[in-house]
């Protein structure tokens, strides 16, 4: 990291304001997170599914010979596949352990190999500690565990995710695996896996084009922090300290900022 990078309250812009600052570039690689910045946050991750008019913007901006497009999610690589049948996009799952690329090849930016074995082991302890109760789901990601209860009780959650936080403490310590609380889900994740990765990559791989960045939550910090040098777009309806320069208020003012640029 940066040590000169800090925190401040990136001021509001509109679509259309946002669209005109890009008019002008000639290459635009354009990354973006997905649930909460694309489409809305949905109750399970299953309901958040993007509408056609945007799988269709995201098409047409995709094949415009100036823009590469890039979704940087949490998400399993397999589930973003199925989500955004769009020909030419760039996909990122599970914060970057893997990249697809447009011609179906991977490439994994993990590092350690053997993760797998230790996100089974939370799986199954999570499990353990929620035992009947409802409104959690847990997420085997393979390279990271995802924790969601927003349909749980809040004191309900509060005491389960205590409980597991505990009972995981020794092995999270062991196999070097970092906490992240994001909004309603709590992730295990190896130490240094995060959006910041495929962002670097893409860039490495597109030296010619000014980086764009849309995310909205803690997981999209990393990608902002990489970014510095190009435009990052927190996507939140509050005002709040972030690496990013700008702020859109929603997913329906993301979707209308793409619909402009596809234009
Ligand atoms: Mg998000």
């Amino acid at each position: 990291m940066n040590p000169e990078q800090t925190l401040s309250t990136p001021p509001l812009i509109s679509p259309a304001a946002l669209a005109e600052r890009l008019a002008g570039r000639a290459k635009i690689l354009l990354m973006m997170d997905y649930d909460g910045t694309m489409v809305p946050i949905a109750p399970t991750p299953d309901q958040a599914r993007p509408e056609k008019k945007l799988l269709g913007t995201l098409a047409r901006l995709a094949q415009k010979p100036e823009y590469v497009l890039a979704v940087l999610s949490g998400r399993r690589l397999e589930d973003l596949l199925q989500l955004l049948p769009v020909p030419g996009l760039y996909l990122a799952g599970v914060h970057g352990a893997v990249v697809k690329k447009p011609n179906g090849s991977t490439v994994p930016l993990l590092k350690r190999k053997d993760t797998e074995k230790a996100i089974l082991a939370l799986a199954n302890l999570a499990r353990a500690c929620i035992g009947s109760q409802q409104g959690f789901l847990v997420e085997n990601k393979r390279y990271a565990l995802a924790i969601h209860y927003r349909l749980a009780g809040a004191g309900q959650a509060e005491e389960t995710l205590e409980l597991f936080l505990r009972k995981s403490e020794d092995l999270r310590r062991q196999w070097n695996l970092e906490l992240l609380q994001g909004k309603k889900i709590l992730e295990v994740r190896p130490q240094g896996l995060h959006k910041g990765s495929p962002l670097l990559w893409l860039k490495k791989n597109f030296p010619g084009h000014f980086p764009v960045f849309l995310g909205d939550d803690t997981t999209d910090e990393d990608a902002f922090r990489h970014n510095k040098n190009g435009q990052g777009v927190l996507v939140s309806v509050h005002p709040r300290p972030s690496y990013a320069n700008l702020r859109l208020k929603s997913p329906s003012e993301v979707q209308e900022f793409l619909e402009l640029l596809a234009r």
